[in-house]
């Protein structure tokens, strides 16, 4: 896992390079990167998810203005943009749910409008998408055809690599596992359904079960993070809550196995890091979940490229 850094000028191969621009609710990143996937020119800007979605806007053309003051602007042939979701590619808008001012907002058209863009294409993926674009490319679903690839953090997105290449799906959106129910009777879900895999097994949710079966942090901090160091020290309430998320994943990844026949499952995001609380039983559960001989023993990996992967994936959709 590679930190972001500021600015950074690492060298690039000769060649055409790509512009990827990574929009999240908390951060807007940029780089170069060039035909093998390595950074530069790093810049990263808060994303003042709460204002007016103009001024959202605005910084993601900040960041675009220091991506085109670099000397190798000129060999920028394209632009990719991995922005949470939902994402419309039809339309070319996005509806982030942590970025209220943006409801359907035309967020390629507005980065066509910078004024250093010329001709240069832009091409737009959802979150999940970009991080399974990243991992297929250079990072753990390499070399496989295959693959269902999961961040697991706040929320729980997701993006698939079918007969070798990723698929988002018409509206973009496709492999979106966070929102399929696992649990038929389950709470409500802010997108309008019930039972959703997200609202278990993200590590909002993780913290949230372990807060309502007893547990208590030792210091200030309440989330999924804290829950996953007192799991490894052996609490059990805390070991609960990472065997449910893990269940929940499981239901998931066994149905997406059963529909698409997958090879490899790569899962990244914050909710990952925690390690065996998370994996062992999540091998647990889907012995038992993924029944089907074409569907059991998928390979289960680790993400391998961190928080660049959105960075990477959005230069991938540009290949
Ligand atoms: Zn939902």
């Amino acid at each position: 896992m590679t930190a972001p850094s500021p600015s950074t000028a690492a060298p690039l191969s000769a060649g055409p390079l790509f512009a990827a621009v990574d929009i999240g609710g908390t951060k807007i990143a940029g780089a170069l990167v060039d035909s093998t996937g390595a950074l530069a020119h790093r810049v990263q800007l808060p994303t003042p998810a709460q204002r007016p979605g103009a001024e959202v806007l605005a910084v993601v053309h900040r960041v675009l203005d220091r991506l085109a003051a670099a000397p190798a602007w000129g060999a920028v042939t394209a632009v990719g943009i991995g922005s949470a979701g939902p994402v419309d590619l039809a339309r070319g808008t996005v509806s982030p749910v942590n970025i209220p001012g943006w409801r359907g907002f035309p967020l390629t058209a507005g980065v066509a409008a910078h004024p250093a863009m010329g001709a240069r294409p832009v091409a737009l993926a959802g979150d999940g998408v970009a991080m399974a674009a990243a991992e297929h490319w250079l990072g753990a679903a390499r070399g496989t055809d295959n693959a269902l690839c999961l961040v697991v953090s706040t929320g729980v997105g997701a993006g698939l690599v079918l007969d070798g290449a990723v698929r988002p799906g018409p509206s973009g959106n496709a492999g979106h596992l966070g929102h399929i129910t696992v649990d038929l009777d389950g709470e409500p879900c802010p997108c309008g359904s019930r039972g959703c895999l997200e609202g278990i097994a993200s590590g909002t949710a993780i913290a949230r079960r372990a807060l309502a079966g007893g547990w208590r942090p030792a210091g200030d901090d309440r989330s999924a993070r804290a829950v996953a160091e007192d799991a490894l020290a052996g609490h059990p309430v805390a070991l609960a809550a990472f065997d449910r998320a893990a269940q929940a994943l499981a239901a998931g990844i066994a149905a997406t196995a059963a529909l698409v026949d997958l090879r490899r499952v790569v899962i990244g995001g914050g909710v990952a890091t925690a390690g065996p609380v998370l994996f062992e039983p999540l091998a647990r559960h889907l012995d038992r979940y993924a029944a089907l001989p074409y569907v059991r023993g998928p390979e289960v990996r680790r993400a391998e490229l961190g928080t660049d992967a959105g960075l990477i994936g959005a230069a991938a959709l540009c290949r």
